[in-house]
């Protein structure tokens, strides 16, 4: 097929071709034709006989800014998509054995120009304030109480659970609305350039060719451009996260939502509990070196409390990074990308950003080796800081007797990851890099989580008198309190808001 160019521009790169229609084809399409639309002829190629991992239903709020730049309702987002909000993830026995806290998405307290807001809190205790730093974020107390409202004059920070292949389909008709083709086809091969390399066509198993300027790799785990195409080397990380499996299982949901995903740490791995309105997502995520995937299904079955609506299915795949996410004309995303693992949701959030970057750095001129480098780089170090994120969850563990996690506790870390926990260990101190996507107020939270005990904190803090660190925490603590009694509880609230239609049998 040759895809005729009537759009009105002269640029070299027009004619976009997108090999993959889940999460990830179908965010860069919308994106793409939403925004670039009248300068771009966008072709999307997917194959209903393949279909998509089906997996990927916990966000973070970012997303919410993405769908604010589409122009995207919420309300008939949410309807759509079945989707609840998410203020946080609790993790269960991370720590040790029957701990728990949560990750949420809110602001800690207050902090001065010269320390976090924790370092006041450590102090506190020193003092003899028993509170949970918890107690002084909103949206964390919002999740343990399951309350949760948003307007626009809210400030409240959150995301979404959702139904992933309903969340594809709502984007493929925004996309088509945007003059997005679809074609539906199995892709058999490429053919590519004898000089460069590049792809100059998708070649289908009928026969059909569908060429393009620019690629974007969305085939998931095949990656069948950027991998196998372009032979983009796979960085792998599984010696940092060595967890290589996941069963996801569907269930009906038992009991209202709570505004919160779960994840419980499991002999080998952990567990996901995603409510959506009228169904939960489940799933077990763990290492095969230490659980067989018989176990694997028979311990999620054993632990689910819902009526299991679909069957147990492995997925297999490997941590890890392709080192040139755009290689010639082609650019990766999505797990075609690579994959950290999903235990903070960062996987739609990744294709989102790659896509964002892929607009700002967009080749309209043809081959710009700069342009090329610089969005390779730019997403090195996006990943990277998140890995570290990721595997400090995994080493601060203190499940002894455990293999697996004696395992996590002992492997050698990134040297960044090290230095990090060593600068809160002594000092707590936390920080974040130039636009990184895990704030202090993130780290800070798991740390404390894992059971990272800090030796000191800012001495600044003790300029504060008793009485002063007094006012400062009933102040803070009922200002929270007050704001949540405010709110509705989370499931009535998304009745109201925006619950999705049921379909009921005559
Ligand atoms: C266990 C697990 C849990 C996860 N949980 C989360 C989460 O909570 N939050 C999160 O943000 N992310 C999560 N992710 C990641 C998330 O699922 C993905 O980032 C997201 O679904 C995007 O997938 P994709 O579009 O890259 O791939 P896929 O969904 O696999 O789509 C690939 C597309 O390529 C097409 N295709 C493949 N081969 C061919 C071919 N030969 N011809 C034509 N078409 C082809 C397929 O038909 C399909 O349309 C999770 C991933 C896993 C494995």
């Amino acid at each position: 097929m040759n895809t005729q160019n009537s759009k009105k521009t002269d640029a070299a790169v027009k004619r976009i071709v997108i090999a993959g229609g889940g999460t990830a084809g179908w965010i860069a399409a919308a994106a793409l034709s939403k925004k670039l639309g009248d300068l771009l002829e966008i072709t999307l190629v997917e194959s209903d006989a393949i279909g998509t991992v089906g997996v990927g239903e916990a966000t973070i709020p970012p997303l919410r800014t993405f769908h604010h730049l589409l122009g995207i309702d919420e309300q008939e987002f949410m309807r759509a998509t079945g989707a609840t909000a998410k203020l946080g993830i609790a993790f269960e026995n991370w720590g040790r054995e029957g701990e728990r806290y949560i990750h949420s998405f809110g602001k800690t307290g207050t902090s001065a120009w010269m320390c976090d807001f924790h370092h006041f809190w450590l102090r506190g205790r020193e003092m003899g304030f028993d509170s949970d730093i918890g107690e002084f974020c909103l949206e964390h107390q919002a999740a343990e109480a399951g309350r949760f409202a948003t307007s626009s004059k809210s400030n409240i920070n959150f995301a979404y659970h959702l139904d992933a292949t309903r969340y594809a389909a709502f984007l493929r008709e925004i996309s088509e609305e945007h003059g997005v083709t679809r074609v539906e086809g199995l892709i058999q091969d490429v053919r590519q350039d004898a000089e460069s390399g590049d792809i100059l066509a998708l070649i289908l198993d009928d026969g059909r060719e569908i060429e393009g300027d620019l690629f974007i790799d969305c085939s998931g785990f095949r990656s069948l451009l950027a991998g196998k195409a372009l032979g983009s080397e796979f960085e792998d990380w599984s010696h940092w996260l060595p967890c290589d499996r996941a069963v996801p299982l569907q269930t009906s949901a038992t009991e209202p939502a709570m505004p919160y995903t779960r994840s419980i740490a499991e002999k080998a791995g952990w567990r996901w509990r995603i409510p959506l309105q009228t169904r939960v997502g489940n799933g077990l995520v763990y290492c095969s070196d230490y659980l067989s995937d018989d176990d694997a299904s028979a311990l999620l079955l054993d632990r689910v409390d819902g009526k299991p609506m679909t069957e147990p299915r492995v997925i297999r795949f490997a941590t890890g990074r392709r080192k040139q996410t755009w290689k010639n004309n082609c650019v990766a995303l999505g797990l075609a990308s690579g994959f950290i693992e999903p235990l903070e949701s960062t996987s739609i959030h990744l294709i989102v950003t790659g896509v964002v970057r892929l607009m700002q750095l967009f080749p309209f001129n043809g081959a710009e080796p700069a342009l090329r480098d610089e969005y390779n780089k730019q997403t090195q170090r996006e990943l990277e800081d998140i890995r570290d994120f990721i595997v400090l969850h995994y080493h601060v563990n203190q499940r002894h007797g455990d293999p697996f996690w004696d395992h996590c506790r002992q492997m050698a870390i990134p040297d960044s990851l090290a230095q990090r926990i060593a600068l809160f260990r002594e000092r707590a101190h936390a920080y974040q890099n130039n636009d990184e996507l895990f704030r202090v107020d993130s780290w800070v939270q798991v740390m404390l989580g894992q059971g990272l005990k800090p030796q000191r904190h800012h001495p600044v803090t003790q300029m504060m008198t008793e009485q002063q660190m007094q006012q400062l925490q009933t102040g803070l603590r009922s200002q929270v309190a007050r704001a949540v009694q405010t709110l509705p509880p989370h499931h009535e609230f998304i009745q109201q808001y925006c619950a999705e239609a049921v379909a009921t049998e005559a």
